[in-house]
């Protein structure tokens, strides 16, 4: 049997990225915030800082659930992955005096500025007067 050189065939070979890489995070991936449930000594109203113009005005949205909030007066460890904006995870809002037991520096009737956790399943209201990131502790900083 004659045997016959085949033409070589070209071959490139692709390139492919590990693309599944992204999917697989560890640890340091994530950040643990502390999140300490202070806001007011009574039970108030809560509302978000709908169109985020650090007042209270009629755009903001009611998020009471029931009749006012208290609050925990524990910490909540809250992981998200990192990069995470900050006024996602705790958005800001207001928390006004329903039955006020004294909070220092506000007046009763005063709108309070409040960054609010909406729990893991984003259906409660925890609320503090920590506003800025610097002040919630970070337990995971790597
Ligand atoms: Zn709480």
């Amino acid at each position: 049997m004659k045997k016959e050189w085949g033409k070589p065939l070209t071959s490139v070979q692709e390139f492919v990225p590990q693309e599944f890489i992204a999917a697989c995070a560890a640890d340091e991936d994530y950040v643990t915030y502390e999140f300490w449930c202070d806001a007011g000594r009574g039970e108030y109203k809560v509302w978000l800082d709908s169109n985020t113009n650090d007042q209270y005005d009629g755009g903001d949205q009611s998020i009471t659930i029931g009749t006012t909030y208290h609050p925990c007066q524990e910490t909540h460890s809250v992981t998200v992955p990192k990069g995470t904006s900050i006024d996602n995870v705790f958005p800001k809002g207001f928390i006004r005096a329903y039955l006020d037991l004294g909070i220092g520096g506000f007046a009763y009737g005063d709108y309070i500025p409040v960054r609010i956790w909406r729990g893991n399943n984003n259906d409660n209201v925890h609320c503090t007067t920590q506003l800025h990131e610097s002040q919630f502790h970070i337990s995971n900083p790597s």
